[in-house]
């Protein structure tokens, strides 16, 4: 078996959901020796997307964190796996991915790396969507110089004439602007509108992922028998 298929069998192991290989030459400044992407995608359980229905969402950040800190140990544990393999690797934990928290800027999306891989798109709410999990997902990722087969990128909204998120948004944030890879976020979702509404809900206590429980894609992945 192919180095490739055993990085992809280990990670799942670990309990990846999802992984693919994306070319990203030149996107990651810092890491121009490390042009290859391995993401990751982790699916949320569907006990922690009911907590947000039931709206209790203290215990549904504690059980979303705790999926945070699972994609860290993956790729951490993957980070090592190929160095072990002889090659380079960098995992790009959450921590490590922060930049510039400001701005809002990484060194390199996770969602630039998952599209990129060929494993899902950027919904209408601007959330990455999978066709087996909706957008009930958590994403991470490697870089390294190991080579791999890259996937097919998907340039494309795959959302089809489905507006759920739309619908389901309370403040209208999200815009009838289907995605696409030559569009900005700002095209799709009015981000302040959207973090005006839930630093507000926070403040009662509350929060909003409306766009993520309410998804077409969501909802058929909670009604799915696994
Ligand atoms: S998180 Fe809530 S407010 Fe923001 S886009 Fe989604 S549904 Fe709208
Ligand atoms: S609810 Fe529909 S339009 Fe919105 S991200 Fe999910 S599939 Fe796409």
């Amino acid at each position: 078996m192919s180095e490739m298929n055993n990085i992809k069998d280990y990670l799942k192991s670990l309990g990846a959901s999802k992984v693919g290989f994306a070319d990203v030459n030149g996107l990651a400044s810092e890491f121009i020796d490390l042009p290859n992407a391995i993401s990751i995608v982790l699916k949320i359980p569907k006990e922690t997307i009911q907590l947000v229905k039931d709206e209790s969402y203290e215990e549904y950040w504690a059980s979303f964190h705790k999926q945070i800190d699972k994609l860290t140990e993956i790729s951490l544990k993957g980070e090592e796996y190929i160095k072990n393999l002889g090659h380079n690797a960098f995992g790009l934990t959450m921590t490590r991915n922060e930049c510039d928290m400001k701005k809002l800027l990484s060194i390199l999306p996770y969602k630039t790396m998952a599209t990129k891989s060929g494993l899902g798109w950027i919904g209408r709410s601007a959330l990455f969507v999978t066709p087996e999990y909706g957008s009930a997902v958590a994403l991470g990722g490697i870089l390294t110089d190991m080579p791999l087969d890259f996937g097919t990128p998907i340039t494309d909204s795959e959302c089809d004439d489905c507006t759920n998120c739309q619908d389901a948004c309370p403040v209208d944030a999200i815009n009838p602007q289907k995605w696409n890879d030559r569009l900005n976020r700002s095209d799709i979702i009015d981000i302040e509108v959207c973090a005006e509404y839930i630093i507000d809900q926070y403040k009662s206590g509350l929060g909003c992922t409306k766009c993520m429980s309410e998804c077409k894609l969501t909802q058929e992945y909670l009604k799915k028998e696994e």
